[in-house]
């Protein structure tokens, strides 16, 4: 080792350091001192970021064909800002169903649902304000054993609420690349379909994303509940359930898709739809609306 790598401290001749464990420290303050970053989230799509190279710019989900980049341009807002602008309405849709909606309308006005189960709840899909009076809310009602997400669209704030209810996040590996804040909390599934608890099951349909996923509760309804996100959009006839690849943008799903889509749904049992957004649900004849909807194409 050269002279040059010790440095000698002032009036303490008999001890020297070596250079490279002084520039370590160095490096350490200079760490503990960085500001906190902040996440932010996206006004538009309502997803949060912690790393500052997805905020620098445009959002990378709102860049994304299946979205669009608001015209008075890129908009971010906080958690703080979130909780002081905003918050939650929870609504009893029957005895172990709940949604849950942000008031005045966030982002893309998403919806979560509490599922109530006996070996665990379930919080489909996700809304980005989590403030205290969620938190007691869902506590009240037994907390969470599991988060379930539709497709990136509802990432919104999933870490923060998976840590509060200390609960793993379940997305299908197939939209690994949309989740840019890959908390340690997400769990990645493949496959076709996974059962979790008491018949619940999650199922990867694709469509409007590769991971595109629904969420089937056979307990809810006498055949069977689906929820579908905006993965299937139930139009305000409530007759008719198409599949879009974007909804903003307009742009439809091929043809190969929909047949693709209509012979995965075959086999499941089920009598009751319920969508992403306001009055969308079908219930008792969802299955046959879904098939006749898609024959239409076919
Ligand atoms: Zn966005
Ligand atoms: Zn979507």
């Amino acid at each position: 080792m050269k002279r040059s790598d010790f440095i000698k401290l002032s009036g303490m001749s008999s001890i020297i350091i070596p250079q490279a464990l002084i520039d370590k420290c160095t490096e350490q303050d200079q760490e503990q001192i960085k500001p906190e970053v902040k996440p932010l989230f996206c006004t538009t799509c309502g997803t949060q970021f912690i790393d500052t190279k997805h905020t620098s710019g445009n959002c990378p989900v709102c860049s994304n064909d299946r979205q669009y980049l608001p015209a008075k341009g890129q908009a971010w807002t906080k958690m703080e800002e979130l909780r002081s602008n905003y918050t939650n309405l929870f609504t009893r849709i029957s005895d172990n169903l709940y949604e849950i909606i942000t008031l005045p309308k966030f982002a893309i006005g998403q919806k979560a649902f509490l599922i109530l189960s006996p070996n665990g709840n379930i919080l489909w899909d996700c809304i980005s304000l989590l403030n205290e009076a969620t938190v007691e809310f869902i506590k009240s009602k037994g907390g969470l054993k599991a988060i379930v997400i539709s497709h990136p669209h509802y990432y919104s704030s999933i870490n923060d609420w998976a840590e509060t209810f200390n609960c793993p996040i379940y997305i299908h590996q197939n939209d690994e690349e949309f989740i840019y804040t890959k908390g340690s909390r997400i769990s990645l599934w493949k496959g076709a379909e996974i059962e979790l608890w008491d018949g619940i099951k999650i199922k990867n349909i694709g469509g409007h994303f590769p991971g595109s996923s629904l969420l089937i509760v056979p307990y809810l309804s006498a055949k069977g509940t689906i929820f579908c996100g905006d993965t299937f959009y139930i139009s305000p006839s409530k007759t008719h359930v198409s599949v879009m690849y974007s909804y903003p943008n307009f742009i439809p799903v091929s043809l190969s898709e929909i047949k693709r889509i209509n012979e995965s749904m075959i086999n499941i049992p089920f009598d009751t739809l319920i969508g992403a957004f306001d009055n969308q649900k079908i219930s008792p004849n969802a299955k046959e609306i879904l098939h006749a909807s898609f024959l239409k194409y076919i």
